[in-house]
């Protein structure tokens, strides 16, 4: 007698093993990646190799049950939006590019949803995110509203999509039960400051690019969080690890890591330092020619004044900073100095 059953509880997990050794995922830092660990993200920046035993094609079987989702539920979604009357356009699953802090970072959001007022003529745009996850996961959104990291990744999006010429005046949630289909909706304006913090989300990440160790985290570890249990950088990250399990408490007490991740930060902290002194050289050189006014771009308007005193730009510095980017230094302002004001979102 043919045995079916051996059959397939040898096919099924063999089906999702197929789907996932079908779906390599590249090394490189795309707009899923901002968050949640820094530190990983840092890895991804520096095109840092897996980790030979990552076994990138586990079964991943969550995550396939949660593309499945996206892949039936989106284009009807979008169907479903696109009756009404004050939608006029809807992209699904459509790619864009977030250029921010002098990186390109690709990515693909699940919807882009755009409307104008039949009344006014105002437009404004949204990019919607889907989220399946657990009930216990559903009761934290409803109690606590998104993740912190959540938010970086569609306001990269966002923002993405911003630049490429589309208004976008809001970000949305809809987080779904996996297993029930209930849903929790969170819309949040989108804005200079949203989009402020996720530029300045993709600097901290690329000032850790060349040390990636060095970049705090709050993982505990693959002990004791799933995250880095499926983290492609576990053996770098924790190389006390032997043989699939963490020896670093044995090793050290919990103040041996206290002190490295405070020298971390400390080390961290300096880079970011140095970096932003220079990243505000080289803008303030790329505004001294600019006219004082308001001017309004994909991030937002700003206001730039002059007002009397001393230029205090290092004039040989500046030069060598601009000659590293290919610009020459603009005429010289004396007895003023720049004024930068952001205005609104
Ligand atoms: S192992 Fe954990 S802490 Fe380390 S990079 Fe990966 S996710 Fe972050």
């Amino acid at each position: 007698m043919l045995d079916f059953s051996t059959l397939l509880t040898r096919a099924v997990p063999e089906a999702f093993r197929r789907a996932s050794a079908n779906d390599p995922h590249p090394p490189g830092l795309s707009l899923s990646g901002l968050g949640p660990c820094l530190r990983q993200a840092a890895f991804q920046a520096a095109n840092t190799p897996y980790d030979p035993e990552h076994d990138d094609g586990g079964e991943k079987r969550s995550a396939w049950l949660g593309t499945a989702i996206h892949l039936w539920f989106l284009p009807i979604l979008a169907e479903a939006l696109s009756g009404y009357g004050e939608v006029v356009e809807v992209l699904v699953e459509d790619p864009i590019t977030l250029t921010a802090a002098s990186q390109q970072i690709p990515g693909r959001h699940d919807l882009y949803v755009r409307v104008r007022d039949t009344e006014t003529g105002e437009e404004g745009g949204c990019i919607v995110d889907l989220k399946t996850v657990k009930e216990w996961a559903l009761g934290k959104i409803v109690s606590y509203g998104p993740e912190e990291h959540q938010e970086w990744q569609v306001d990269g999006y966002a923002l993405g999509r911003r630049q490429a010429g589309y208004p976008v005046t809001a970000t949305a949630f809809i987080h779904m039960d996996r297993a029930t289909g209930e849903d929790v909706i969170t819309v949040r304006p989108f804005g200079q400051r949203e989009a402020m913090a996720v530029i300045e989300r993709v600097r901290l990440i690329y000032s850790h690019a060349d040390q990636p160790l060095w970049a705090p985290t709050d993982l505990l570890g693959p002990d004791l969080d799933w995250r880095c249990r499926s983290c492609p950088f576990t053996r770098r990250c924790w190389p006390e690890i032997t043989d699939g399990r963490s020896n670093h408490h044995a090793i050290d007490p919990a103040k041996r890591r206290e002190i490295a991740d405070a020298a971390a930060e400390y080390t961290a902290a300096r880079t970011r330092e140095t970096q932003a002194k220079a990243d505000k050289q080289l803008a303030a050189a790329k505004l001294a020619d600019a006219k004082s006014g308001s001017y309004k771009g994909p991030i937002g308007t700003f206001k730039i004044g002059r007002i009397p005193g001393k230029e205090i730009d290092d004039p040989e510095a500046l030069s060598a900073l601009l000659a590293e980017h290919d610009l020459t230094r603009p005429k010289k302002r004396s007895k003023e100095s720049l004024t930068v004001t952001a205005i609104t979102g």
